[in-house]
């Protein structure tokens, strides 16, 4: 798919006056002190606030505020939640914490490396003793360092944004299977995953409340985007469904509390993505072939289907391809995608 005709998009977005305010207050202060307009919240539970982006693709059209995003307040501290996917936007959540808490950050959780999730960060990084502490899957740095340079050209190039070196924050506590986080009188869960959305899925659960951050490891309204292994996210879907949670906060789309509900629409997409690649590759079919006859869903509802659906068959083709190989031994998951580093990625 094309990228969208930036500068028409920047200009339609500047023609808001409500926008234009809010970029001439940037603009008026330093980088580091702006004045940015809090980004708005809601609070879905006692201490828990949610930022829902825009379901929409990583794009200057809406300023890269296009992942959900969320803070949970403790009585000593408080954890930020993905950081939205340019430094302005992760300046806009900043201002919603200060607006709600007074209490320091002292965490800024990265749910995985994905820009629209991560290139916030860069606006809690502060310098000396106030710094919070930078927390991700011990294998998000690996993934983003080979994606850097793409985060940092696309910002340039396609935002119009100045970088540098330090937009681009990695963590420095790094969870290898679970962590806790405890931020005065509530504790988060962290869980590092096997490579399903991603090679670096975490997810976030708040005990207190037992409201759920999956990840991209869930998609609502936007179609789930296959980076990492189908049939590793299947399987994580599998034990997602057992856990015992009152709220979801999904990666994209609408929060909700019907955790089995939320999740069937994408157990139906995934589960045909799998097994129509599978026919496609028993039947002889070149990846080509696949990519061009397997259907997009169905199953009205789903957002950013042509951007995404043909996208997910070519991944789920190089997995799946040589799974029965090896005396049918399937492939390590993941091994086809996410390593590589060299595709572009929303
Ligand atoms: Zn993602």
């Amino acid at each position: 798919m094309p990228k969208p005709a930036r500068y028409a998009d920047v200009s339609r977005w500047l023609q808001s006056s409500h926008r234009a305010a809010a970029v001439a207050a940037a603009v008026a202060t330093a980088p580091g002190a702006w004045a940015a307009t809090p980004l708005a919240v809601t609070q879905t539970a006692a201490g828990v606030y949610v930022h829902i982006g825009e379901v929409e693709d990583w794009a200057p059209a809406w300023r890269g505020d296009v992942a959900n995003l969320g803070f949970v307040v403790g009585s000593r501290c408080v954890a930020v939640i993905d950081t939205g996917g340019t430094p302005a936007v992760g300046q806009a959540l900043r201002a919603a914490i200060e607006r709600a808490t007074p209490l320091p950050v002292c965490y800024v959780i990265n749910t995985h490396a994905h820009p629209d999730h991560m290139l916030g960060n860069e606006a809690f990084a502060t310098p000396g003793a106030a710094a919070p502490t930078f927390v991700a899957s011990a294998r998000l740095p690996g993934t983003l360092a080979a994606r850097a340079p793409y985060y940092l050209n696309a910002l340039r190039r396609d935002f119009g944004l100045q970088t540098s070196a330090a937009t681009i924050v990695y963590p420095t506590l790094k969870v290898e299977s679970t962590a806790e986080l405890d931020l005065g009188d509530r504790v988060l869960h962290l869980r590092a995953w096997p490579t399903a959305h991603t090679d670096n899925d975490l997810t976030v659960l708040d005990l207190r409340t037992r409201t759920l951050f999956t990840a991209d490891l869930l998609f609502v309204q936007h179609l789930p985007v296959l980076d990492g292994s189908l049939r590793g996210w299947m399987s994580a879907m599998a034990e997602l469904r057992r856990l015992d949670v009152a709220t979801v906060v999904p990666g994209h789309g609408a929060v909700g509390t019907d955790w089995t509900a939320m999740m069937s629409a994408q157990a139906d997409y995934l589960g045909a993505l799998l097994s129509d690649t599978r026919r496609a590759i028993r039947q002889g079919w070149t990846i080509q072939q696949a990519i061009d006859r397997i259907a997009a869903p169905a199953a009205p509802g789903w957002r950013l289907t042509e951007r995404f659906h043909r996208r997910n068959v070519t991944a789920a083709y190089a997995e799946l391809e040589w799974e029965d190989d090896a005396a049918g031994s399937p492939t390590t998951p993941g091994a086809s995608s996410a390593a590589s580093g060299q595709r572009p990625v929303n």
